[in-house]
């Protein structure tokens, strides 16, 4: 049962006895089987610096046993994989590109992908760093590697749900030397593994439906290259994006049940888009899960569960506004993936190129026939 580090080895094959006991420790008696949450700026270190453990910004256990739990989930049985958790999904992110891009180089980013990319972008570009887009739908960024450094790749994207071909891309970017991240925030490692599809990073905001509760900032980057690795963790200490303690024993509390939220939420997602496919005031309804959604064929290929984000477009902004005013029990929120459904109208904020009466629709652990009730109830109620 234990590993020869002392850690618990992963027992059972199964994603719920994984999620469970990802990460814990040997057992100590008269020990919780999660340690709490180690609170130290600094650990006492006489005499010569060995060992991990010296100063809060570098390292802190609470993270290790976290970052052993996401690298069991991402990449189970893999002990050459490596995963350093961030203060935030966008701080994981910007560890892997700024730590691995230098002026001159160039990246191929989506650009149908989280909102805050273009914002990183801009500030690449400010580096003297070239940035080509494409499109996550079709493969297309492979018309666009050539001389490509660093290949991001987000599927399914956010919020338009268009899902590409990991494998393919990946095999593409390799021959012609170019590193491969995936932001997997929305399958999490529960619906989609990077690593084994041949990513080179696996990256992701934990805010999600990792830990599944909007109580908590975080993300993570998984990766195999061990000096690829170090440059990201380099980054993480330069730029001290950390993830406090609390939140990282939360997050670690949180995976145990990330299974049973995937198969539920994940589940309920199919329900609801099945119910809204027959709305004759839903127009591009998407879900991968969908068998006739145009990202289906792709996804059943890498995807081992389809996520608990559906997005369709309402007739107009009015009408959409009125849909999540008339909701009950789904908050108009942003963010995604957690207990409580959540649903928003995205062109709110700008930046996504969506019509007005786009919602993107976060399916909750709620039960399923409550749910549905409710949203084609606030569908009618919207109706004038
Ligand atoms: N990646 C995706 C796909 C996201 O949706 C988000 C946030 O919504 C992020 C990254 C950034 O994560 P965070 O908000 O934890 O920084």
């Amino acid at each position: 049962m234990s590993g020869a580090d002392g850690h618990t080895a992963p027992f059972g094959s199964g994603d719920g006895t994984r999620a469970v006991r990802a990460g814990l420790p040997e057992p100590v008696k008269h020990e919780p089987t999660l340690p709490g949450p180690v609170f130290a700026a600094h650990y006492h270190l006489p005499g010569e610096v060995t060992g991990p453990y010296g100063y809060g910004r570098d390292d802190n256990p609470t993270w290790t046993l976290l970052e052993r739990a996401i690298g069991e989930l991402e990449a189970p049985g893999q002990d050459d994989v490596e995963t350093l958790v961030f203060a935030s999904g966008m701080a994981a992110i910007s560890s892997v590109l700024f730590s691995q891009l230098r002026a001159g180089d160039t990246a191929v980013v989506p650009d149908d992908c989280y909102q805050a990319m273009p914002l990183v972008r801009a500030q690449l570009e400010a580096y003297g760093i070239e940035v080509r887009t494409a499109p996550t739908a079709g493969d297309a960024a492979l018309d666009v590697l050539d001389g490509a450094k660093l290949l991001w790749i987000e599927t399914p994207s956010n919020p338009g749900l268009d899902v590409c071909d990991i494998r393919r891309l990946a095999e593409a970017a390799h021959a012609r030397g170019a590193l491969v991240a995936v932001d997997n925030t929305l399958a999490t490692p529960l619906g989609q593994r990077p690593l084994e599809l041949g990513a080179d990073f696996s990256v992701a905001s934990g805010t999600k439906q990792l830990t599944g509760h909007g109580d908590v900032l975080l993300g993570y980057v998984t990766g195999r290259d061990a000096e690829a690795m170090a440059a990201v963790r380099r980054w993480r200490k330069i730029a001290g994006a950390i993830a406090g303690p609390m939140e990282a024993w939360l997050a670690h509390r949180s995976i145990a049940t990330l299974q049973l939220r995937v198969e539920r939420q994940d589940a309920t997602a199919l329900v609801l888009a099945e119910a809204l496919r027959e709305r004759s005031e839903v127009s591009g309804l998407r879900y991968p899960g969908l068998p006739d959604d145009p990202s289906h064929k792709v996804a059943s290929r890498q995807m081992r569960r389809y996520g608990c984000v559906v997005s369709f477009t309402l007739p107009t902004r009015a009408r959409a506004e009125r849909f999540l005013d008339a909701l009950r029990l789904v908050d108009d929120a942003t963010s995604f993936g957690g207990v409580r459904s959540t649903a928003e109208r995205r062109a709110r904020w700008g930046g996504d190129d969506v019509p007005e009466g786009f919602i993107r629709f976060s399916v909750g652990a709620e039960d399923p026939e409550d749910l549905v009730a409710d949203v084609l109830r606030a569908l009618d109620e919207s109706a004038h």
